[in-house]
């Protein structure tokens, strides 16, 4: 098939009520994993790319990879733009094929978000591409914060009505508590904000910072409305892990085509897992 767009498959995820699953990719090796892994389990792939990894494996090849395998497969595969931070970037995304974009304005005044994003609406909904954009801030590791400055960065319902009628997109990313990275603590999420914002809000609802949230509180969040969820830092561990182990059991190993083998498998059984637990399997 060609590259599938997003708006039907995360509608149909509301309907049915489990969630797409946005997978990080960085190279060819973590491409073919996701696919066969998406294939086998007869699951929609949202393959996402955020600007650090465009700008080191090159949105060329990013796009022909993604491409050929999107072509090869026979579910639906979309590649995405996560957290596009500029016009720039979203305009060259969408030349080089990309079916699903996301701008992330969050960190701007509420009226230049609105502006910000109605812009990319506009360009992207030309070539029929839907768009992504996030309200309130999902926090990160590395930043201390507080827990009243963390309260602070939760998505209003109020300005979520808002902000999705006038800017026209098509999911939106929410704040309710997760984080970017691994979880120190135990992540505490604000379930009830949650279905407010889904009772507000007809479109679907996008989680952030899924690595490392408990299975039942995933489980629980899609039941209230997440329709798709990202999966970045839980994949990442693994595929090292899996390189790490195999190079120290094979020091003298200096073949790429046998020492990537057991980090796709570790980075595999992980998407595996997150397919599972979002119920996407056997959906397409
Ligand atoms: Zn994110």
């Amino acid at each position: 098939m060609t590259l599938a767009t997003t708006q039907d498959m995360l509608k149909k995820a509301q309907l049915e009520r489990f969630s797409v699953v946005g997978f990080a990719a960085y190279n060819l090796e973590t491409v073919q994993t996701l696919v066969a892994t998406a294939e086998r389990l007869r699951a929609p792939l949202m393959i996402q790319t955020t600007p650090g990894t465009i700008d080191h494996a090159g949105i060329e090849y990013l796009s022909a990879i993604v491409n050929i395998a999107a072509r090869k497969a026979t579910i639906p595969v979309a590649l995405h733009l996560d957290h596009g931070e500029s016009m720039e970037r979203v305009r060259a995304c969408l030349a080089h094929g990309y079916t699903s974009i996301m701008i992330d304005g969050s960190h701007l005044p509420y009226e230049e978000n609105v502006g910000l994003v109605k812009e990319v609406v506009a360009m992207a909904h030309r070539e029929d591409v839907g768009v992504e954009a996030e309200l309130g801030r999902i926090g990160g590791v590395e930043d201390e914060l507080s827990v009243d400055e963390r309260e602070a960065r939760y998505t209003d319902p109020d300005m979520a009505q808002d902000f999705v009628a006038r800017t026209g997109i098509d999911s939106l990313a929410i704040a309710i508590g997760t984080a970017h990275g691994m979880y120190k603590g135990e992540p505490q999420l604000d379930l009830d904000l949650l279905s407010t914002i889904s009772q507000r809000v007809s479109i679907p609802l996008v989680l952030h910072g899924a690595s490392g949230l408990p299975d039942a509180l995933i489980r629980e969040t899609i039941r209230r409305g997440i329709a798709k969820m990202n999966i970045a830092t839980e994949l990442k561990i693994p595929f090292a892990e899996g390189l790490r182990a195999y190079l120290h059991d094979h020091p003298d190993e200096s073949d790429p085509r046998k020492y990537f083998r057991q980090a796709q498998q570790a980075y595999g059984a992980v998407v595996e897992e997150k397919i599972r637990l979002a119920g996407a399997q056997g959906r397409y």
